[in-house]
């Protein structure tokens, strides 16, 4: 284990680190070992109250700050973040117990991803003009004000980079809330930025749970939420935002089909499945946990899988080496064991993959991951989200039949179709209910491919050219050219 165990956080204001000091406070461990890493004071009403003042003084400067500029400070912003890309990547690993070489190779690099690619877009930002014969019409793209982003705890860093980057670019100040399990790398995020020319107040961090998250989606001075959590959650923040008619983004919970068809190669299906089920543990809101598996290809597809089961390595997070962490808290192991009994139960087969780290990592919140044969659709592990690392293997005879089944869910976030066929891919992916489908690959989420879901999973988008439209707004001007129009 390396030595530079974090000992404490603050909130982000005004361009330093201020800490809490609300009457509540939230304790952070290190789920690899259970250690209790430090407990700290909430941000109170009264520094959320400032922040959001210091957001507004530092907006009115930014928004008039030209494109290319807002463009230049958040390309070097992605910079920074390369250059400290590893001890980013160490904060998210005593954060969320994931694995180092994941929070190096994904968590890292598409948080600069999307600066990047948003300091990029920034010069395209523009309205439209219409030519009348009686006017001059056109639209100007306006920012929405001071935003705020609501994180969940299982991607901390990448969700305040792809919530506070298209924000910055359109104009509007941030302020972001990370999950109090996972407070660790916004306030990096803040110094990165600052560090890149950010103006103090435009970016900012409050730490805390559902007292500090409620200030601000009650907040009157905050025009936008972007939320990224459960579905319940988002209902009530939903709720909340009414009271000044908030813009809003609904990134929310999942139980995405994995589709596999039988003309598919037994060793990429069962890669496929492996990862789309097991990476971070199976903390994924878009995880492929329904794989529904065509009958006849049922035996080639799970002896693949069979042969991939000793690739899965559970250990010390920060052994590079680890391929499966531990899960967030104590809590959340429990609650997935509990799935997995309910699957038991019910009747699902089990086959358990590597094995549960000892010594040092004894207390860790570590699950081991399972994949869970003859389900069917009425059982509990297939209708609801986990959020852990159980996968269940579903059968299905047709085309027609598989569509409806997988369509049979509250939720419509991912969905993966593996098929040579390119007549099922047009029909499966224009069947399917979900935000996102990934054909012959999976959970693949380059910036350019808008990212969200759709039903009970959520609306709005990340990522992609059209989120630039949910964090501004467009104002139109009619310049007249005629006589003014009156009956009197
Ligand atoms: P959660 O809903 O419990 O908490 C998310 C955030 O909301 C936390 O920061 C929390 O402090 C805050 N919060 C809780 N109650 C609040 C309230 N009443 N008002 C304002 N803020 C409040 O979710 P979680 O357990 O942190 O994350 C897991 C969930 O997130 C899963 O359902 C997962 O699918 C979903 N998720 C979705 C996406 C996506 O992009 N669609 C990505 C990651 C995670």
């Amino acid at each position: 284990m390396i030595n530079n165990k974090p000992t404490s956080v603050s909130n982000w204001i005004e361009g330093a680190r201020v800490p809490g000091n609300s009457e509540i406070s939230f304790k952070v461990h290190y789920p690899g070992t259970g250690e209790l890493l430090f407990e700290t004071r909430e941000a109170s009403l009264d520094q959320i109250d400032e922040a959001v003042t210091a957001s507004h003084r530092a907006q009115k400067v930014w928004k008039k700050v030209p494109t290319r500029e807002r463009g230049r400070i958040l390309i070097k912003a992605a910079q920074l973040i390369r250059k400290y890309g590893q001890s980013i990547a160490e904060l998210e690993v005593w954060d969320t117990g994931k694995p180092i070489s994941e929070a190096t190779e994904v968590d890292v690099v598409t948080a600069a991803d999307a600066l990047e690619y948003y300091g990029n877009l920034a010069v395209t930002l523009h309205g439209d003009y219409y030519s009348l014969e009686e006017a001059d019409v056109y639209t100007r793209v306006e920012p929405l004000g001071v935003c705020a982003g609501i994180g969940a705890w299982n991607y901390p860093f990448q969700i305040a980079c792809w919530k506070s980057a298209p924000a910055l670019a359109c104009g509007n100040g941030f302020i972001f809330k990370p999950s109090e399990l996972t407070p660790l790398s916004a306030v990096k995020l803040g110094e990165i930025y600052e560090e890149a020319g950010i103006p103090p107040g435009l970016f900012q961090v409050v730490q805390g749970a559902v007292t500090v998250g409620r200030a601000l989606t009650t907040h009157p001075g905050i025009q936008k939420v972007s939320f990224t959590g459960e579905v319940g959650t988002g209902k009530k923040i939903m709720a909340d935002s009414s009271v000044n008619l908030k813009h809003l983004t609904m990134e929310l919970g999942g139980k995405s089909p994995l589709i596999i068809f039988p003309d598919t190669d037994p060793e990429t299906a069962a890669k496929a499945a492996l990862a789309a089920n097991f990476y971070t543990q199976g903390e994924v809101c878009t995880n492929g946990t329904r794989v529904f598996v065509h009958e006849d290809y049922l035996a080639e597809f799970q002896s693949a899988l069979r042969s991939r089961t000793g690739n899965v390595v559970l250990g010390d997070p920060f052994d590079p080496a680890t391929n499966v962490g531990s899960l967030i808290s104590k809590e959340h192991r429990e609650l997935v064991l509990s799935y997995i009994r309910s699957g038991l139960d019910q009747g699902a087969k089990p086959e358990y993959l590597g094995e549960i780290p000892q010594g040092a990592f004894a207390e860790g919140y570590f699950v081991q991951p399972v994949v869970f044969y003859d389900c069917d659709d009425a059982m509990k592990i297939v209708q609801e989200e986990i959020f852990g690392p159980v996968m269940s293997v579903l059968t299905f005879k047709t085309e027609e039949e598989v569509l409806e089944r997988a369509n049979a869910t509250e939720f419509g976030l991912g969905a993966g179709v593996f098929t040579k066929d390119i007549s099922r891919i047009q029909r499966m992916t224009e069947g399917l209910e979900s935000g996102m489908v990934w054909v012959n690959n999976y959970n693949i989420t380059p910036m350019e491919m808008p990212f969200g879901g759709t039903k009970q999973s959520g609306f709005g988008k990340e990522n992609g050219l059209d989120t630039l439209n949910h964090y501004s707004k467009r104002k139109s001007v009619y310049v007249s050219k005629a006589d003014v129009f009156s009956p009197f």
